[in-house]
């Protein structure tokens, strides 16, 4: 095979606020690959809970909807599109209320297996980069490359922050950076696949790093795995 054609799978993981979704995003870019947003499904999962009143914590309930609910994730020109039972819910999913409902589903594993079969389905003709937190563990364990991106705790939350009042969400400091900890604490501790570092990951810490500099590192490491003698 032309090594120049190879489609590689690319797994990004990290906590919340890493800058996982604009290097996951630009690195599709640059390679012509399709950008998979994974946490933006179970932010998905969440708004369907909320809008077929179900309880966060009604884990029975919770799984039933999983296998009834149609979640797709389209390309469009200004970016993906998120669609559940075909309405395009992607403008309701940025909101302080889907994060914890995201949160709170996530740590379900019918809900998990459910999103993780359709992850993978979307992954069958590789050329993708995909961004969660156990894309590199879970979903794509045999994937091409993967990336576990960081920053501190601090850094994270003002950048969460600022992606919050740029949406015009009035927020505080404090308040947003005590539920970017909580939620990472839920990621990092639930039962069904947590947060964690594949051991073959390249380790990128994004904390004095800024976008292009992370996609420079990513670029590097895909040019080496696509070298002929890498094959
Ligand atoms: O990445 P994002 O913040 O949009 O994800 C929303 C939530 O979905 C996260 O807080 C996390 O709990 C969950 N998630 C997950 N596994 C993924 C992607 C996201 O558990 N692969």
């Amino acid at each position: 095979m032309d090594e120049r054609k190879r489609r590689l799978v690319i797994a990004i993981d990290g906590p919340v606020g890493a800058g996982k979704s604009t290097a996951a995003r630009r690195l599709a870019q640059a390679l012509s690959y399709t950008y998979i947003d994974s946490g933006a499904m179970y932010r998905a999962m969440g708004w369907k809970a909320i809008h077929a009143g179900v309880g966060l914590h009604d884990r029975e309930r919770l799984a039933g909807l999983a296998l009834s609910t149609d979640i797709r994730v389209v390309a469009a020109p200004e970016g993906p599109r998120v669609l559940v039972d075909g309405q395009d819910v992607t403008s309701a999913l940025r909101t302080p209320e889907m994060d914890e409902a995201s949160s709170v589903v996530s740590t379900l594993p019918e809900i998990r297996r459910r999103l993780v079969a359709l992850q993978r389905a979307m992954a069958k003709e590789g050329g993708i980069v995909m961004d969660g937190r156990d894309i590199g563990t879970v979903v794509f364990p045999e994937a091409d490359l993967k990336f576990y991106l960081d920053a501190d705790l601090t850094v994270r939350s003002a950048r969460r922050l600022g992606d919050l009042r740029r949406m015009g969400t009035p927020v505080e400091r404090e308040a947003v950076r005590a539920e970017v900890a909580r939620r990472d604490e839920r990621d990092r501790g639930r039962e069904t696949s947590p947060l964690t570092v594949a051991a073959d990951a390249i380790r990128i810490d994004s904390t004095a790093l800024d976008a292009d500099g992370v996609l420079r590192v990513m670029l590097e490491a895909v040019q080496h795995v696509l070298k002929p003698d890498n094959s």
